[in-house]
């Protein structure tokens, strides 16, 4: 693959023209948390607002159909981003956090019950282990976890003996984990899964906005992102799931727009995808997405991963290389541009700030992942995130103030021990 032209890639991305409070250049390198927006995604959104918007679906005049038809289309664009066969699959909803949600109250808790597994890795996300804990809370079932091996990764062995010790009716798992930055093998875990006779919901929250993604070839049952992950707008996720699995599920929330008919008795619901998107959905957000699945698609999810993956190495052999500084994943090859780490002596908040005051901006805390920090015996690491508009120079200037953070914290010490000497 051709690698990407990142200096106009960037020249579509207008906050990364701006400098920080301090008059720095911005290095932003928290987008595992977040990414920033491309022109077209705003042009598209605040277009819509200007021009066209309206309610969806109810309307009989211009202005509605015209919003419906970009909303739709926008369902389209995502179906398209997936590989999805068909946009009745897609539902769109507030996020990678709401659609898991919606999946735990709906199936969930429709075919699990007391005794059942529902089977999920250590590096999760919050979002991917707190809705099955309110499930096994709501029916008895129980949630078990993959631990990672000393190389911070998990084997196929080691989901095939969870599979086979648990036999989970659900796996649950991120495609890439946040913390970790680790890819996952999907397609090869979903069949295991499958010939297991489990479920599988992919959080591909991690995964979206970095590599290709075809649930018809990885076969997959339910999958998940979110729209600020792949430079489109926040308030805007979705769930892709099986057609048939979706058609059996009952409706999550009730209210206008999900239903076929009411009566003082009851309601009969709306044919997919509309029986999974209750009240007014967020329409310029879905448009937005839209814009920037196909922003990323025209730049192309290959080349994006490839640019990635030479960052990411880059930054964790740079980091490994530094007195005091561990990084918390497995080695480049089995991962993406995200490198987690932890400072000897100095709180990752700490070393938060001072990156921040190079103009570095990097992620401190245990990124929703508490389970893996608990088992990985640390309290927080700073978390450094690259994207399709990242360069090797970005890199450098952040090992540059991860280096000189430790020289600066060290000579503190140092003039804090001679004082007390004095003292
Ligand atoms: N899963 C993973 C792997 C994530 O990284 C995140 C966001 N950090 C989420 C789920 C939750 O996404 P959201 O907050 O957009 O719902």
């Amino acid at each position: 693959n051709p690698p990407l032209d990142v200096a106009k890639i960037r020249a579509d991305f207008p906050v990364l023209q701006t400098r920080t409070p301090s008059g720095q250049p911005l290095i932003y390198l928290d987008n595992a948390a977040s990414t920033q927006h491309p022109n077209c995604v705003l042009d598209a959104m605040n277009t819509c607002y200007r021009e066209y918007y309206s309610n969806v679906h109810r309307g009989i005049h211009a202005l509605s159909e015209a919003s419906t038809e970009a909303y739709e289309k926008a369902r389209q664009q995502v179906a398209d981003f997936l590989c999805a066969t068909s946009t009745h699959e897609v539902i769109f909803t507030a996020g990678t956090t709401a659609a898991i949600n919606t999946v735990a109250r709906t199936w969930g808790d429709q075919n699990l019950s007391a005794g059942d597994v529902i089977l999920l890795l250590i590096s999760e996300h919050h979002a991917n282990i707190v809705p099955w804990h309110q499930l096994a809370e709501r029916t008895g079932c129980k949630v078990e976890f993959i631990s990672l091996d000393d190389d911070y990764l998990i084997t196929d062995d080691a989901v095939a003996s969870a599979l086979q010790n648990h036999q989970p009716k659900l796996f649950a798992f991120g495609a890439a984990s946040n913390t970790l930055g680790t890819e996952y093998p999907v397609q090869r875990w979903t069949t295991m899964a499958h010939d297991a006779g489990a479920t599988v919901l992919i959080d591909a929250a991690q995964a979206a906005p970095h590599a290709p993604i075809d649930v018809t070839q990885w076969d997959a049952d339910f999958l998940v992102f979110s729209g600020h992950k792949v430079c489109g707008p926040t308030g805007i996720g979705v769930l892709w799931g099986r057609e048939d699995l979706l058609d059996q599920m009952p409706p999550f929330l009730g209210g206008g727009g999900m239903i076929q008919t009411v009566t003082t008795e009851g309601f009969t619901t709306h044919a997919l995808p509309e029986k999974f998107e209750a009240g007014t959905p967020p329409i310029v957000e879905a448009i937005g997405l839209g814009a920037a699945v196909e922003y990323l698609q025209s730049i192309g999810l290959e080349n994006i991963h490839q640019h990635e993956r030479a960052l990411g190495a880059k930054a964790d052999a740079g980091l490994r290389d530094i007195d005091g500084v561990r990084v918390i994943g497995p080695t480049p090859e089995h991962k993406g541009g995200i490198n987690s780490f932890t400072v000897e002596g100095i709180h990752a908040h700490d070393v938060s700030q001072f990156l921040d005051s190079r103009g570095v901006a990097v992620r401190a805390g245990h990124h929703c992942t508490m389970p893996l920090h608990h088992a990985l015996n640390v309290t927080a690491t700073s978390r450094a995130s690259c994207y399709l508009y990242n360069t090797m120079e970005e890199v450098d200037v952040f090992l540059q103030a991860v280096a000189d953070v430790r020289n600066r914290f060290a000579k503190r010490g140092r003039r804090r021990l001679s004082r007390k000497s004095r003292s």
